[in-house]
């Protein structure tokens, strides 16, 4: 057999953890050492050299875009298809097991996954119809609760309420929403987990048989897994499976979801004689970029340390900008970018990274203005949005009738005369027969209801009914078309004037689609609708349409993880925002952030941009940062700082600030300002120009005033001081 395809471009201690005997192992290394490499080449090797058989491999990692990227590799080296192989993520692994043995998980055939929105939207009804108080439960943290206590594996009647009657409340809160879910065949994120745990814990015979196909269980970002993900990798692994794990304890980011580094120390006590394999070269990195990394993560404490270097070129300097606002860091930003890849490089290769969604939009913005096609990883994705998340619960009532979300959610949508009171109406029969809205919604149509609401309420069920009935045996995409088209949400959005009701309209013909190019997988025994939806729940729209053009990638931190790009910006890096206002307080929080810039910095192979913004613009509201401390954790010889900054206003007598206090007294044309200067009101005080717009007397600045706030001054007589 020969082995050189395997074994080649691998260095000595990746060789070692590949070719390793069939014992457990830990392969524990920095960012860019090849960890995922080896997981692939192990898998191959497994495969090719050892004889097993593919189908008992099992390999799990983090992201969609990761598991997609690792079954691609596998193929290449194999050369062999592997689609049928378990290679996914947890969600996705977890979701297939579940399908395949749903009457053993307690499910409905037919169930259904809800995304975290679902999942809020349901618990606030649920805040409303138990009538307990909102204001002392909000139900964003509750869903952290419930979704916590599910990580941890627990179940209401496990969890212990230590005499606290507020606990006591929430675990009853958990049972409702539990009941609820159960009834509608509702399945959340967490659930997908805690279930499929459940399914082997619970199932001797599942259990030896899965034990007994996956001999390898293979796990990429093993510091990730939490509580419920590593219980169920132990059951599998059994006695006998033999799991191979990768990870780095300077690259957990998911503490916040109950993941837990511990693991990694568990493992050894768990496996005992786990082959430990340590990878320290780095191959991603210029040695520039990899010692900045270095340099910052050297400042948290809990660490198993290590240290990585790189035989590669020292590289270019980190480029940092000092950004007056977010508007000037996506016009940083975005002009690099353009000039990147006017030099003939490929889009895709760069990314554009921040620490919150929420800063994604300017970016967007700025991008759609340069024509510059970009893909959102994360945020509010395609199958997000609310029209397709409308047009989706016609086709989940369809699978489902008792799914209670969907059904609220179009019910009355298009509008079709059925008020509040008659749906809270429906609501109380529900609770009180312990029965679906669909249900509850036939029995008062015929007996409660007055005729024109009963009307409207039996035209609605008809015409689920319909839409059942006269797609029944279409293909995917025809079957999601003619519910588009049955369901009226065309014409009502047409009525939703302008651009948003446009792009609306497009993302449902985008839906088509997307159902048109869905490749059911013949192994999986669901109906191709089921499937699509419980894909659309699950991918959340990576990968989504225009897969095959080359864009640049916008993603948080977060979801970078695992992948590596030649040109990285890194954006927002200010006190606040990153490390984020809620983490710096506590010192385990602000290690997990520098953890997140750790592995922001270590996606870039070549360029890296810092930048920053002194003001900013988000979520409505205007704040003033200082730089993060993670800049200036970066030793200044890997430092080149970015100024001037851009010249905005039109030349001017004096481009230089004017001297502090001096009157400069702008006047009509000579419109004597840059963003960012920072000037005196006698009525506002002091502020900084943020924009300006038009000429001569019709001139206006918006100048954010520290106190006043954000305002739009006539500049001839707004009388403002230069400072
Ligand atoms: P991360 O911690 O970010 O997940 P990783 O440890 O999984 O990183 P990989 O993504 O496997 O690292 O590898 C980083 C890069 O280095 C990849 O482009 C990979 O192809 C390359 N690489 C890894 N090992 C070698 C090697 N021995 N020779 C050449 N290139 C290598
Ligand atoms: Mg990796």
């Amino acid at each position: 057999m020969d082995v050189t395809p395997i074994l080649d471009s691998l260095n000595d201690a990746q060789r070692q953890a590949v070719t390793s005997p069939s014992e457990p192992a830990l392969v524990i290394a920095g960012a860019g050492s090849g960890k995922t490499r080896v997981l692939v080449h192990r898998a191959a090797w497994l495969i090719e050299v050892e004889g097993i058989s593919p189908q008992s491999l099992l390999a799990v990692t983090f992201t969609n875009k990761a598991a997609a990227e690792m079954r691609n590799r596998i193929e290449s080296l194999l050369n062999v298809p592997v689609r049928h192989l378990w290679i996914g993520t947890f969600h996705g692994l977890a979701h297939r097991m579940l399908r395949r043995h749903w009457r053993e998980a307690g499910l409905p055939q037919n169930f259904q996954i809800i995304d975290s929105d679902d999942q809020l939207r349901l618990i606030k009804r649920l805040v409303k119809n138990l009538e307990v108080d909102d204001g002392r439960w909000v139900p964003k943290e509750i869903q952290w609760f419930i979704n916590g206590q599910k990580d941890e594996g627990l179940r209401p009647k496990h969890i212990d309420d230590e005499g606290d009657p507020d606990r006591r409340e929430l675990i009853s809160l958990y049972q409702s929403y539990e009941d609820i879910c159960q009834r509608g065949g509702l399945v959340d994120f967490a659930e997908l987990l805690l279930r499929a745990h459940e399914l082997l814990r619970d199932n001797a015979e599942l259990l030896e048989h899965y034990q007994r196909r996956f001999q390898h269980l293979l796990v990429d970002e093993f510091q990730d897994t939490n509580a419920i993900q590593y219980a169920w990798l132990r059951l599998l692994a059994g006695k006998k499976g033999v799991p191979f794990v990768v990870g780095d304890d300077d690259q957990s980011i998911y503490r916040w979801r109950g993941a837990r580094v511990e693991h990694i120390h568990r493992f050894q006590k768990d496996f005992p004689g786990t082959n430990i394999v340590k990878l320290e070269q780095n191959y991603r990195s210029t040695e520039t970029i990899l010692n900045a990394a270095n340099a910052i993560i050297a400042n948290n404490s809990s660490r198993m340390g290590k240290k990585l270097w790189t035989d590669g070129a020292t590289g270019e300097p980190i480029k940092v900008y000092s950004a007056y606002n977010e508007r000037d860091e996506a016009d940083f930003v975005i002009g690099r970018l353009r000039d990147w890849i006017a030099q003939g490089n490929a889009r895709a290769d760069a990314a554009i990274l921040y620490r919150s969604n929420a800063q994604s939009r300017v970016l967007e913005e700025g991008l759609i203005n340069a024509r510059i096609p970009y893909r959102v990883y994360g945020g509010l994705r395609f199958f997000e949005r609310a029209e397709i998340k409308d047009a989706l619960a016609y086709l989940r009532l369809i699978s489902n009738r008792d799914d209670d979300s969907s059904f609220e959610r179009v019910v009355n949508k298009p509008t079709r005369g059925i008020g509040a009171r008659t749906v809270e109406m429906m609501r109380s029969y529900a609770r009180a027969n312990a029965c679906s809205l669909w249900r509850a919604a036939g029995a008062i149509a015929s007996d409660d209801l007055n005729g024109r609401a009963a009307n409207a309420v039996n035209a609605f069920m008809s015409l689920i009914e319909r839409m059942a009935r006269e797609t029944n045996g279409l293909d995917l995409h025809d079957r999601v078309d003619h519910v588009i088209h049955l369901s009226t949400l065309i014409d009502f959005f047409k009525k939703d004037k302008g651009e948003k009701g446009e792009t609306r309209i497009e993302n449902l013909a985008e839906l088509v689609s997307a159902a048109k190019s869905f490749e059911p997988d013949p192994a999986e025994e669901m109906s191709p609708l089921d499937e699509f939806l419980s894909h659309a729940a699950l991918e959340s729209g990576e990968g989504q349409a225009d897969a095959w053009e080359d864009c640049a990638q916008l993603m948080t931190m977060h979801s970078a993880k695992g992948l590596e790009f030649p040109l990285v910006f890194m954006c927002g890096l200010e006190d606040g925002l990153f490390p984020h206002q809620r983490s710096v307080a506590d010192s385990q929080g602000l290690e997990e952030e520098r953890r997140l810039c750790y592995v922001g910095i270590t996606r870039a192979m070549q360029t890296l941009y810092i930048t920053h913004a002194e003001q900013r613009r988000l979520h409505g509201m205007d704040n003033f940062s200082q730089p993060s401390r993670f800049i200036s954790e970066i030793p200044d010889e890997f430092v080149e700082e970015i100024r001037p900054r851009v010249q905005v206003a039109r030349p001017m007598r004096s481009t230089r600030p004017t001297h502090q206090g001096r009157s400069a007294g702008i006047t009509d044309n000579d419109l004597g300002i840059r963003l960012g200067q920072r000037v005196c009101h006698k009525k506002f005080g002091d502020g900084v120009i943020l924009n300006y717009e038009g000429q001569g007397a019709h001139a206006r600045v918006e100048v954010n005033f520290e106190s006043a706030g954000t305002k739009w001054l006539v500049l001839s007589y707004a009388n403002l001081e230069l400072m």
